[in-house]
């Protein structure tokens, strides 16, 4: 199935760089249709007229952060990259595993946009001097796989891949590799382990893929919508892209934002960092359905923690939504509604966060599946006296800096909140007179 158009207001390519683009009717972008609107001008332009360290350097200068939910400095990743010429064999990966709950913008920009990232991997690949690079896809993601085959095919069939493009004696090759559907795949170096054919276990770092990544070598792993942001800062420049965001935002460019759950118009839009949340869910969102109120809401995917309807006047960007707590993660928002059970909500996710886990680190692989068995008790309304302080330690036991990667610090952020903002709802299911619950400490030993 493919997603339908963006339901927004004129796209043109001052205001929307990714997305203008796009056909209405949410067919792909072929190749002669992506030429003619402009398409692969801006890899020409770094293929022909810019040295490799140019092209780093406008990146790194136009404040472009990555677009898969952790925000990190891309110039400053790729600046990374070992300067030693004599390591030639280097790798360009796209992280398009996109599997975060909510989150569906990769999606779109692979299945009708697929030239966009193609021509965003060949001005990185020759920025880093990767001769080959693949795209993790996620298995799930059909329509995304054959489109990006497809252009692959018109881009070699153009000499837009393959050796010496467009004579600039720079030679890259491109693949696209499907994954199996799991979450862990799209942490980097679960993601490495997988494309070399192990088991994705996530990787220690240091070191980190820029000096020790595929096979041993320097790699670079890039987002899908970071990549496909490189053509327009190429293109047009480091001062036309910081004009696109709000005045003080502190991140730059534009975001592909989105609102799902049950609000009138779920989709997903190309808006400039610093709008507020507000004005993606009234504005663009359409706010609640009727007879539907909204109880509290997630800014960028179940990773992220809740906020409620007063927090909707914080700006979306790392600077604001972290103002009011949380991080702005993927930027496709949730809006929960006032008919749904937090413990019931929250089994759900740490279900999937559960399943999800690799199984490598003791905190994530045991923490998890206990804090499903307390939400379950709590459901059901047979928690016991002591489970809400159990949840709240391991929130703080399975944090940032105490796993082996950001699963379960993700898996905790929504639970920490949850209670924090409906603890009378945790303690609606605690069993009258129950008595302290001795095995839950035998699980964690
Ligand atoms: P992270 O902060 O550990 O790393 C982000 C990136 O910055 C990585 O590429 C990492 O190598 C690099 N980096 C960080 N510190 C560095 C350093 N000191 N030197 C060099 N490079 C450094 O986060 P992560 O584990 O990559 O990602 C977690 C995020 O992923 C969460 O915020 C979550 O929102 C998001 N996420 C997204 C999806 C999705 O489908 N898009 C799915 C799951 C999670």
């Amino acid at each position: 199935t493919s997603i339908g158009p963006l339901n927004t207001v004129a796209r043109t390519p001052e205001t929307h760089p990714l997305t203008w683009r796009l056909r209405d009717d949410a067919q792909p972008v072929w190749l002669d249709e992506y030429q003619r609107k402009d398409g692969y001008a801006a890899a020409r332009k770094a293929l022909k007229d810019m040295a490799e360290a140019d092209i780093v350097h406008e990146v790194k200068e136009s404040g472009l952060k990555g677009r898969g939910g952790a925000g990190f400095p891309t110039g400053v990743k790729w600046s990374l990259m070992p300067a030693d010429e004599s390591i030639k064999t280097r790798y360009l990966l796209c992280n398009a595993d996109e599997m975060e709950p909510n989150t569906w913008k990769d999606r779109l920009l692979m299945e009708q946009l697929p030239h966009l990232l193609i021509e965003g991997m060949l001005i990185s690949a020759r920025a880093l001097k990767a001769y080959r690079g693949y795209i993790f896809l996620r298995g799930e993601y059909v329509d995304a796989a054959a489109n990006l085959n497809r252009a692959i095919e018109e881009a070699k069939a153009a000499g837009l891949l393959g050796k010496n493009i467009l004579g600039s004696g720079f030679d890259f090759e491109l693949f696209v590799h499907t994954g199996a559907g799991r979450y862990i795949c799209g942490e980097e170096t679960a993601l490495i382990n997988s494309l070399e054919g192990r088991r994705a276990n996530p990787r220690a770092k240091p070191p980190f893929p820029a000096a020790v990544g595929v096979w041993g070598k320097p790699t670079c792993v890039n987002n899908v919508e970071s990549l496909c942001n490189v053509p327009a800062i190429i293109g047009n420049g480091v001062k036309w892209y910081h004009s696109l965001a709000r005045e003080g935002s502190g991140d730059h460019g534009t975001k592909l934002m989105g609102f799902s759950g049950k609000v009138k118009n779920p989709g997903i839009w190309e808006l400039p960092f610093g709008i507020t949340a507000q004005e993606l869910f009234e504005d663009y969102a359409g706010g609640m359905r009727d007879g539907y109120q909204l109880k509290c809401w997630q800014p960028g995917g179940a990773g992220t923690g809740f906020l409620l309807p007063e927090h909707l006047s914080a700006s979306m960007h790392s600077a604001g939504i972290g103002k009011v707590g949380t991080r702005m993660g993927t930027g496709l928002a949730l809006a929960v509604d006032h008919t749904v059970n937090m413990v019931s909500l929250l089994r759900n996710m740490e279900e999937f966060f559960a399943r999800e886990s690799c199984g490598w680190c003791t905190p994530c692989r045991d923490g998890l599946p206990w804090s499903v068995k307390m939400l379950r008790a709590l459901e059901r309304g047979q928690g016991s006296a002591e489970d809400i302080e159990t949840l709240l330690g391991l929130v703080n036991f399975l944090g940032p800096g105490r796993t082996f990667c950001a699963h379960a610090p993700g898996a905790v952020e929504p639970l920490g909140s949850a209670i924090k903002y409906f603890r009378a709802e945790f303690e609606a299911g605690v069993a009258p007179g129950s008595a302290p619950r001795g095995a839950a400490v035998q699980i964690a030993g």
